[in-house]
């Protein structure tokens, strides 16, 4: 399922997933993050889970960004 991707496709893909986040969206599948199944945590934060599986945390400042490894 992981593919390696090579550099010069990572360099392209890097900037459409961070406007993605900044837009609210799964960066795997495109899907408003809103729409996700979202839990509070204990900072205020909120995790959310796309439909596509992809976790990411909603801050307390209303920026997205992917779940860190510690926080699956
Ligand atoms: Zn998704």
């Amino acid at each position: 399922m992981a593919r390696r991707v090579p550099r010069v496709f990572k360099n392209v893909i890097a900037p459409v997933q961070a406007w993605l986040m900044a837009q609210g969206r799964c960066v795997g599948c495109g899907r408003d993050l809103t729409e996700g199944k979202s839990t509070k945590r204990r900072d205020g934060s909120h995790k959310v889970i796309c439909s596509c599986g992809r976790i990411f945390v909603n801050e307390k400042n209303g920026k997205w960004r992917r779940a860190l490894l510690e926080e699956v």
